[in-house]
């Protein structure tokens, strides 16, 4: 890394450390319990450089690359896997659509108060009838004159209701449904055709709010198209692609938590005289923990990095998200387990680790849709190769 680059990385995990132990630490049981999200601390993380993580310079981001955007990801879901869940959602999703795909006139029009945390960006893909399918939506825009026309509905928005503008994946032409017809919209909040439906009450992430929303003869101006008509698809399958790395980094960052709080239980607890972690049985429950993490963790940066050196990464991506997102749940089980009763009750937050790792098996594709793109390029491999 360069020094600059090396200084701003130091100074960005500096900040997570400092705002994780203040500004969440004594607030996540609380907003755990109350499902609220914190606008406020949204903006706290935006002058902290923490919406604008490989966003570039010139727009006021902090243009690290995405080795060094994982590592803040892992870092911040040690604290809290809603908020970190949410801020992946805003730089990996929204606000990497926009950079990586937008036009000069619309990053400048949204992407400063993106980065600065001055408005929130949700990304739309998923639909009540269509998620690990996405290539199967059935919202469509219709053109009119020099505007389209949204109709559809939007289902399980990270920020459907407090981001100011979504970017929104739409069919384009009705038929055949294919994924060569659909193009993405970015869509103003403000716009009378777009409202918010029902918000979601979870297991878990409940800090990060999701939402269902609501498109009824939305009017979009077509200088909001993002790239040319009917590249919608292979757009947000690229976008998945990185988002898919920042979903392994939360997993990584969530077990790393929960494990620092079994491995201090263990440490601390004594039963029949002897401390928990000098049991063979628990000692070597934490040796595995570990050694799935630090797995996990090496796989993610693999990612990151063949992400960086701008190579293919559609089954890296998947490797890495599939056996981080099942280890998170696997090492929260156990750090549960460990904790005992103490592990099930709300004085200590392991169960809540436990419950928002479950979501990491779920968004942003599937343990089984990642399981289908692995073993598809294993094929493609095999049959190009013979290896
Ligand atoms: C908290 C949360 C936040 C989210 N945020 C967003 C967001 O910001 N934007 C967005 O667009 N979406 C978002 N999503 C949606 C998420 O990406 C989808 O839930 C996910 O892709 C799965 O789609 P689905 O829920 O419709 O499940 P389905 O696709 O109905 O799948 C149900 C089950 O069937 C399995 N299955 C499906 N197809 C196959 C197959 N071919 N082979 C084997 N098994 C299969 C699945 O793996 C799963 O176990 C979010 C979801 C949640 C819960």
């Amino acid at each position: 890394m360069q020094k600059d680059k090396a200084s701003t990385f130091k100074k960005l995990q500096q900040n997570i450390q400092i705002i994780g132990e203040q500004d969440i630490l004594p607030y996540t049981r609380t907003w755990d319990e109350t499902q609220t999200f914190p606008k406020t601390l949204f903006q706290k993380l935006g002058q902290k450089g923490l919406l604008g993580i490989i966003a570039p310079q010139k727009y006021g981001g902090q243009a690290l690359n995405y080795t060094a955007y994982v590592e803040a990801i892992i870092h911040l879901a040690t604290f809290d896997g809603a908020i970190a869940m949410s801020v992946a959602a805003h730089n990996s999703l929204a606000l990497e659509h926009l950079i990586q795909f937008g036009n000069t006139a619309q990053k400048e029009q949204w992407a400063q108060s993106l980065i600065k945390g001055k408005c929130i960006g949700a990304w739309a893909l998923t639909e009540p009838n269509v998620g690990s399918d996405a290539a199967q939506l059935q919202t469509t825009a219709e053109k009119k004159g020099n505007h389209w026309i949204i109709q559809g509905e939007k289902k399980f928005i990270t920020h459907g209701k407090n981001s100011q503008l979504a970017i929104v994946m739409a069919k384009t032409n009705p038929k055949p449904y294919t994924q060569h017809n659909i193009t993405a919209f970015i869509v103003d909040k403000k716009n009378p055709g777009i409202s918010i439906g029902k918000s979601e009450n979870k297991m878990g992430m409940r800090a990060s709010e999701t939402s269902t929303l609501l498109f009824q003869s939305c009017k979009v101006h077509e200088d909001n198209m993002i790239g040319t008509i009917n590249t919608g698809f292979s757009q947000a399958m690229e976008i998945l692609e990185g988002g898919r790395i920042s979903i392994a980094a939360l997993s990584i960052g969530i077990a790393k938590g929960a494990f620092h709080m079994a491995l201090q239980y263990a440490h601390k607890r004594k039963q029949f005289g002897k401390r928990l972690i000098d049991f063979q049985g628990i000692s070597f429950k934490l040796a595995e923990m570990a050694t799935q993490i630090e797995a996990g963790y090496l796989l993610t940066l693999k990612a990151a990095q063949t992400k960086d050196q701008k190579q293919p990464v559609n089954q890296i991506a998947s490797m890495a998200k599939y056996h981080c997102a099942e280890t998170a749940v696997a090492v929260t089980n156990q750090a549960v387990q460990i904790l005992g009763g103490n592990g099930y009750c709300k004085e200590y937050l392991v169960e809540k680790f436990y419950r928002d790792a479950k979501l990491c098996t779920i968004g942003e594709g599937t343990s089984e849709i990642q399981k289908i793109i692995i073993a598809k390029q294993l094929m493609k491999k095999y049959e190009q190769t013979k290896y």
